[in-house]
């Protein structure tokens, strides 16, 4: 907790600062960003939110959400910021434009994949903690942030989502203590989990349906893999974001071990989401293909690339894994 300590001493010392998160926000890092900025203005901070991205409109029922800013709507606000604080996010081009201004400002990076490239000038890395929302919880506390339930809920919100609400590996007994005090705080766990499990868009479940179609097993149907491509998100009228959580879904089918989905969003710019369920290391493959995360969930892109290219590519590194993992097992 070391690091934890430098950062507090670091931003006593910095009045104007930004709070960023990644690309393709998750609920830990809209809950992470959220969180550290209204402490940060409890602290008579000024703050600037940044995600280089449209959040998904899950989200939308918390009026918070309106604060987060993309690089080119705040790039005149930018120069006059001191410190920038990038939080669940593994490398720099994570970050979108506001990778440019890492070099000339003050970084320091809050993150729990094991993954992380350590590319701030000061680091808070460490992958016992289920989720950057649980890394900032233990930072406001220790700086004595006043939390009211609206801050509770939006703390706890990040805990729930990145530990699959209470049911991943990672969901420790530390998790429960962290997750049971901002409860104590006010936080509501139902108005989190209605706002992101139930509330699903007809056309989304439509755009699964797909996906459900377009399934193939193999390695004994312990890896299922499914696509999605540009022309499907037009044709059942959705975006990107509307295939978040997809993924788990596939890794959840009976005898899985490994579930991948390969999406296409926009032309010819693919993301690769990959799962696992005990023992095979998607982060290793998502490392190797120039992507990162965690042990059972990680990820990978690819510019100016064929999906059908990327899928081959993908399977064949872990099906040649599974194969030899099997062997292993076999003849242990
Ligand atoms: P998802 O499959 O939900 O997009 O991502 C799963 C995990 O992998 C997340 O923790 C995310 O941070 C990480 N991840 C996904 N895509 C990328 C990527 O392109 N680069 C890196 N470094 N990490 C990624
Ligand atoms: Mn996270």
């Amino acid at each position: 907790m070391e690091k934890m300590y430098e950062i507090i001493r670091e931003i006593k010392e910095n009045q104007n600062i930004i709070v960023a998160g990644h690309i393709m926000p998750d609920g830990d890092c809209i809950s992470s960003v959220l969180s550290l900025s209204i402490a940060l203005e409890r602290l008579g901070k000024q703050v600037l939110s940044i995600v280089d991205y449209d959040i998904p409109y899950q989200y939308s029922q918390l009026e918070e959400v309106a604060r987060i800013r993309k690089v080119d709507d705040v790039i005149n606000s930018i120069d006059s910021c001191d410190l920038i604080i990038v939080l669940d996010s593994s490398s720099p081009d994570r970050v979108g434009k506001l990778q440019d201004f890492l070099s000339s400002k003050k970084t320091i990076v809050i993150d729990h994949h094991i993954t992380n490239e350590n590319f701030g000038d000061l680091n808070w890395v460490d992958d016992s903690f289920s989720s950057a929302a649980q890394m900032i919880y233990r930072l406001n506390r220790s700086m004595n942030v006043t939390y009211d339930s609206k801050l509770a809920t939006i703390n706890l919100m990040g805990i729930a989502t990145d530990t699959g609400f209470f049911r991943y590996p990672n969901t420790t007994s530390e998790v429960f203590k962290d997750a049971y005090e901002l409860s104590l705080l006010g936080g509501n766990i139902w108005f989190i989990s209605q706002m992101i499990l139930e509330n699903n868009k007809p056309e989304r479940l439509k755009l699964f349906a797909h996906v459900i179609e377009n399934m193939e097993f193999s390695n004994e149907g312990r890896f299922v893999h499914s696509v999605i491509k540009y022309e499907d998100f037009q044709r059942f009228n959705c975006t990107e974001e509307d295939s978040s959580g997809f993924v788990s879904d596939l890794r959840a089918i009976r005898g899985v071990e490994v579930a991948v989905l390969v999406i296409e969003y926009p032309k010819e710019q693919v993301h690769v989401s990959m799962r696992s369920k005990n023992s095979f290391d998607v982060s290793k493959i998502a490392k190797m293909l120039g992507g990162g995360g965690h042990p059972r969930a990680a990820g990978c892109s690819f510019k100016d690339s064929k999906v059908e290219e990327v899928r081959e590519i993908v399977v064949k590194e872990i099906s040649k894994i599974l194969k030899d993992l099997k062997v292993i097992d076999e003849e242990r």
